[in-house]
């Protein structure tokens, strides 16, 4: 089969980058070969001798285990040898040697040693010994997989920026590859809401996922032009693609630039609609880049990031730092915070003891609010921490994936206890701390009103309503291509929901990822949001959009959106729309 010049993907996040590639796979792969820095090389001797220890461990902890169960001994010799194999100088010196002599990856290195013990073991005449091969060959392989683990814990030690390339990303892993040496990812599997995509999203790097086998059609050390824009990768592009796209890039980034000079100006329609568009935020880190495009608040804090970077979850006192720290910086606009959401594509490992160890549908199981109620330990300590920080500034707790008005009601009864905990204790908090919810499940659109009566807002949360209203996958590659924000069903719910919202005198926020887009932004103000909240960078843009609209006109086009009975129909409109009102500035829908 030959491998196509262009693989074709989704648009995970925009911008474009040339660069050389640096495969990664979940098992480390024996080709992966790269140049370290070499300040990096003993940081990669000790991944290798941790990946080597852990192996031992592991090995005598199984051996302890069977130890007793056993009667014959074989099997436990079988165990002592390969313990023994994971001492082996050959293996261990040989590798080690390899990464100093040639500033070569673990992984390079320790399949050098293999082809060599091979070579020796091919020479030997007797045959069961030569068969014992076979089990250099299952210690060796553990040692990649151990190093497969750790690869994705590496802080980038390439010596020169790459994009790196792997069959997925967790979120975690996506965060813990900041670096100015990664410059963007391409990935198999996943889809434009998928959480990886919105953490490259979020930190800046140009990313497409989806691309089914990108890691079979790329090497370590090829050069592709990643084109975040189209959702395209090209591989082995000429020296003129190149140069073409790197220009490309130069005119994208100098239109961002031009609509910079916006952000102090109001986000308003030309006749004096406000529309609140606010920040969608994954780390405390980014709250320069909030400032820097303008945004009059968080809209979204998604704070289980926090609970991922490490092994165990943050401390109360941890979190109640950061949290008044943020509503500080923002005081007087409002800052939105998210209780946990893990679960389906987010999961921290401390938190797998409550957590099925496999689910056949993670999407449809464990996730979010139910996990949070299952045990609350966690939920309660972030409600404590969140009340500890209220006073610092404008406060809204937002709780996610509620379906029910019981969930909605357990989750209150912790607030209360939390609250008396504090009062008890004497610590000061704002007893009417806004709560409202994420709307992001059919049933809490339908139940909406009697939702609303209960909340001080909403939030609607598109990327997970378009997956359970459309029933699709939102991190299936497969069917990525029918992921429709501008499915009519879906913005009949919404409109629904700001309806049921509005009826209550409660405000209507939105915080998928299609309020960033400026053409679904302008169909989502056409229904009336009263909130619009997105990857801070988006926000130049759709403010510049709203203060070329008025009022009027884009009711008018949400009403007539509303009467259409299929996407198709709704983009026609939409073209003919934006020829008509924009025809310079925001293209075809
Ligand atoms: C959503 O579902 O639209 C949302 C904003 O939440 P998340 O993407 O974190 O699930
Ligand atoms: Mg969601």
């Amino acid at each position: 089969m030959t491998t196509p010049s262009t693989l074709y993907g989704i648009s995970g996040s925009q911008g474009i980058v040339v660069a050389r590639v640096v495969v990664l796979n979940r098992q480390a792969d024996q080709s992966i070969c790269y140049q370290l820095a070499p300040e990096l090389v003993e940081t990669e001797v000790d991944r290798f001798q941790d990946a080597l220890n852990e192996i031992e461990q592991e090995l005598i902890e199984l051996r302890n285990q069977f130890e007793e169960d056993l009667s014959d001994t074989e099997t436990l010799t079988i165990i002592d040898s390969h313990i023994l194999m994971v001492k082996d100088k050959m293996i261990r010196a040989g590798t080690i040697d390899l990464i100093r002599q040639k500033r070569i990856n673990a992984e390079w290195a320790l399949a050098r040693v293999l082809e060599h013990i091979k070579k020796k073991f091919d020479h030997i005449r007797d045959p069961y010994i030569r068969d014992r091969f076979a089990d250099v060959k299952y210690v060796v392989d553990r040692i990649f997989a151990h190093l497969g683990d750790r690869n994705r814990n590496f802080s980038a030690n390439f010596s020169e920026p790459v994009i790196v390339v792997s069959d997925d990303f967790s979120p975690e892993d996506t965060l813990r590859m900041q670096s100015e040496k990664i410059l963007g990812f391409l990935t198999d599997k996943g889809g434009i809401t998928s959480h990886t995509a919105i953490v490259a999203r979020s930190l800046g790097l140009p990313a497409v996922v989806g691309l089914k086998n990108v890691t079979s059609c790329c090497r370590t050390g090829d050069t592709v032009i990643l084109d975040g824009y189209s959702g395209r990768v090209y591989l082995a592009p000429t020296r003129d693609q190149q140069k073409q796209y790197l220009k490309y890039d130069r005119q994208h980034r100098a239109f961002s630039e031009e609509l910079a000079w916006q952000i102090h100006l109001a986000s308003e329609t030309v006749d004096g609609l406000r529309v609140r568009l606010s920040a969608n935020i994954e780390i405390v880190d980014e709250v320069q880049t909030v400032f820097q495009y303008g945004a009059q608040g968080i809209g979204l804090f998604r704070t289980e990031f926090e609970f991922l970077k490490d092994d165990h979850p943050p401390s109360e006192d941890t979190l109640t730092t950061v949290y008044q720290d943020l509503l500080a910086m923002f005081s007087p606009e409002p800052v939105t915070i998210r209780t946990l959401d893990m679960g389906g594509d987010k999961a921290a490992s401390y938190i797998n003891g409550h957590q099925p160890i496999f689910e056949r549908n993670p999407a449809l199981g464990l996730r979010s609010i139910r996990l949070s109620l299952r045990d609350p330990t966690l939920l309660t300590l972030q409600l404590r921490a969140l009340l500890r920080a209220s006073l610092h500034g404008r406060l809204r707790i937002l709780l996610p994936m509620i379906s029910s008005l019981s969930e909605l009601q357990r989750v209150r009864e912790h607030l209360n206890k939390s609250m008396e905990e504090l009062y008890r204790k004497g610590i000061p908090f704002n007893p009417k701390v806004e709560i409202g919810i994420m709307i992001e499940v059919p049933s809490a659109v339908i139940l909406a009103d009697t939702l609303a009566a209960e909340v001080d807002f909403f939030s609607i949360g598109t990327n997970d309503l378009i997956q359970y209203s459309l029933a699709i996958d939102r991190s299936n590659e497969y069917v990525a291509q029918m992921y429709e924000p501008l499915h009519p069903a879906v913005l009949r719910m919404i409109r629904q929901t700001v309806v049921a919202g509005h009826n209550q005198g409660i405000e209507v926020a939105l915080c998928g990822e299609m309020a960033g887009d400026v053409v679904t932004a302008m169909v989502l103000l056409g229904l009336g949001l009263d909130e619009l909240s997105m990857r801070p960078s988006a926000i130049p843009h759709v403010k510049k959009m709203l203060r070329s609209s008025t009022a009027s006109q884009l009711s008018d086009l949400g009403s007539q959106i509303l009467e259409l009975r299929d996407a198709g129909e709704i983009r026609n409109l939409l073209h003919n729309y934006l020829a008509k009102y924009y025809p310079d500035e925001f293209g075809e829908a």
